[in-house]
């Protein structure tokens, strides 16, 4: 009797002594993992961190090759279905920087690319750059008109993001103009997004297929972040045919696709580096 009560004893302080060794030789990164599960933190902040930097933690959340495909100056009928269909066809998401004006002709068509969970955000509502940048408060004004264009037909409202109509250094509009825009979009929180990799099919409406992907192949380069720009307005029928090529290529290299819906804020901070966002 008295030696079961002691091998009983014994084999709790064992068992004790296993659990609390186990806790102190767990490493900062396992007990980091194991709060992370309760606490539900982000998964890229707990694997960049075991013992690095801030700084080494952001470039090792973000050292994945991803790309942010973005398609501006749509919906259009014609080629933002096709576009959706491609995207669906290879299981990827991409951005949206709609025109509000051609959202009201095609509603239907900016439902599909919102019920299909693509990232749609303001661009402008008319892209007229004789009216938005002749004035601060006519950009503004044509801005909002667009976010609620968005907001009665998605139900969503687009308050983060927001892509210049030219570019944010574009020479259309008055330089002091432009800084003020600028400015003013990003006191009210709105990034301003620009691109790294261009398809360059904004340069004619029938931009040769082959060119357009060699573009965006070639601009990748080593990158590892790449935000291409793409546009789908009625004439940009080469885009849509460079789109599967061009998307083949990419996963080949090893990308993976993500809208600004699902920015990490490692991928923001390098953004603004490589100055595709807030671009000064
Ligand atoms: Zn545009």
């Amino acid at each position: 009797m008295g030696k079961k009560i002691l091998s009983k004893v014994c084999k709790t302080i064992i068992i004790s002594l296993f659990f609390i060794s186990s806790v102190l030789i767990m490493s900062p990164l396992e007990t980091r993992e194991v709060f992370a599960m309760d606490n539900n933190i982000d998964k890229e902040y707990i694997e960049g961190f075991n013992g690095k930097s801030q700084e080494q933690m952001v470039s090792a959340s973000v050292s994945k090759k991803v790309a942010f495909l973005t398609f501006d100056d749509g919906p259009s009928g014609n080629n933002t279905p096709k576009i959706l269909n491609i995207l669906k066809q290879n299981n990827i998401k991409a951005t949206f920087f709609v025109i509000g004006k051609e959202a009201e002709r095609n509603p239907q068509v900016l439902k599909e690319l919102n019920n299909s969970g693509m990232c749609i955000l303001p661009h402008t509502y008319c892209h007229d750059y004789k009216i938005i940048y002749s004035s601060v408060e006519n950009y503004f004004k044509d801005l909002e008109k667009c976010k609620n264009v968005i907001r009665k037909i998605t139900g969503k409202s687009p308050e983060f993001y927001t892509r210049l109509p030219g570019g944010s250094d574009n020479l259309v509009c008055k330089a002091e103009n432009l800084r003020s825009i600028r400015n003013r979009l990003n006191a009210k929180g709105i990034d301003y997004v620009d691109w790294n990799v261009s398809s360059g099919d904004a340069t004619g409406n029938s931009v040769p297929t082959s060119t357009i992907k060699s573009n965006i192949v070639s601009q990748v380069g080593n990158s590892k972040t790449a935000v291409v720009l793409m546009h789908d307005g009625y004439y940009k029928t080469t885009t849509v045919e460079a789109l599967p090529e061009t998307i083949k290529s990419l996963k080949s290299q090893g990308f993976t696709f993500k809208t600004f819906d699902d920015l990490t804020p490692g991928e923001r901070t390098k953004m603004i580096k490589m100055g595709v966002i807030n671009r000064r």
